[in-house]
């Protein structure tokens, strides 16, 4: 027997591809913002997956892969549900923009963060009606997801990569049971992550990651909130998909529904992509900064591993004169130099990613479930 699941107004049908509108928020013109919902259930039962993507509007690859991957060939084959949410944010989409001009804030740091719910403060900004619309979508996603996949795009040049968060978990009376847990959710977002087959690279350490609002993205709260494997793509190439890189995440999603025994055959070898093996953990790192406005020449490409010392850009003003060479801080590996040669003082001159130190679980810090004051 399959599973029956209703998302907005899809509910899935053995064997079929069905579409939908979930009801997101009304706008003040009288218009709504739905998200289009696309269910692809297998004749046979099987896990469900969530494939997310289209929460930073300027970021288009993710839809076109969802497209490419839903199929009828594809549901002919398949064991158990996938649910697709192509548009997690279309203001966002239909204006090219990563923030919805309904609510001008990061969408991809909205989701639920796991605190106890706490009394509205009439003198404090309420949460956005985009806000509200993610926990309620949120708790859709928890009643049926065994995993997830959200997709996104980095700069133009960058090598795609997914991004592997940590398990943190509740250091309370029950700590060493929840430390096993989370040790058992890491180890399996682990082999997900394997057979995705791009280059891995983990989050900030736990307490920048909370800081910038991270476990609040969308595989974050589903990791961590959701205790479901998850993890973010980031697919390069800015607003352009570009094709080698969408063909190696479908390749790589295909090989995830292989594994979690939703598509049979062999894993597809990922190809097209620079997939970089570092021998060692790598972290997303503070980026490196230009001190001064300038013009960049980059001495790097995206995928090189650098050693500490490297030239990774030469910064010279706009006669050519030289300012200041930028040298690799320590052992890293070059996500890509950024996107154009023109800077101004604290713009990022090239992304790094560095060797982690950190262990992939961990507990949340010690305040975190306090209430706020
Ligand atoms: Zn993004």
């Amino acid at each position: 027997m399959t599973t029956p699941l209703t998302v907005g107004s899809a509910t899935a049908q053995p064997g079929t591809l069905q579409y939908g509108r979930w009801e997101a928020l009304a706008h003040p013109t009288g218009h709504t913002e739905f998200l289009p919902v696309i269910i692809a259930q297998g004749r046979e039962p099987g896990p469900c997956i969530w494939l997310t993507a289209g929460i930073h509007g300027n970021e288009h690859s993710g839809p076109v892969i969802l497209y490419q991957l839903l199929t009828q060939a594809l549901v002919d084959q398949l064991r158990g549900t996938i649910v697709a949410i192509p548009a997690l944010n279309p203001a966002g989409l239909r204006t090219t923009k990563r923030e919805p001009y309904h609510a001008p804030t990061d969408p991809n740091r909205l989701w639920p963060d796991g605190k106890p719910p706490k009394p509205l403060d009439p003198e404090k900004e309420p949460p956005s009606s985009l806000e509200t619309a993610y926990a309620r979508l949120f708790a859709e996603m928890q009643k049926s997801a065994d995993y997830l996949i959200d997709y996104h795009n980095t700069w133009p040049h960058s090598i795609p990569f997914a991004f592997r968060d940590r398990v943190l978990y509740h250091a309370d009376e029950n700590e060493a049971q929840n430390k096993a847990e989370a040790e058992a959710l890491a180890a399996k977002l682990d082999e997900m992550l394997k057979v995705f087959g791009h280059t891995i690279i983990n989050e900030y350490p736990s307490e920048k990651y909370i800081d910038l609002d991270l476990h609040r993205s969308t595989s974050g709260a589903a990791l961590l909130v959701g205790r479901i494997p998850a993890f973010t793509v980031e697919l390069g190439s800015g607003l352009m998909p570009n094709l080698n890189i969408t063909q190696a995440a479908l390749s790589g999603t295909r090989n995830v529904l292989r594994w979690v025994g939703m598509l049979e055959g062999e894993m597809e070898a990922i190809a097209g992509i620079k997939v970089v093996e570092t021998g060692f953990p790598v972290r997303r790192s503070g980026t490196l900064r230009a001190s001064q406005a300038c013009v960049s020449i980059p001495r790097v490409k995206s995928g090189d591993l650098v050693q500490t010392g490297d030239r990774l850009a030469d910064l010279v003003d706009i006669w050519g004169r030289p300012l200041e060479t930028i040298e690799a801080p320590s052992t890293a590996l070059v996500l890509s130099p950024s996107y154009g040669v023109y800077f101004y003082p604290s713009d990022t001159v090239v992304y790094l990613a560095v060797r982690d130190e950190e262990a992939l679980t961990g507990p949340y810090p010690a305040d975190y479930f306090k209430a706020d004051d």
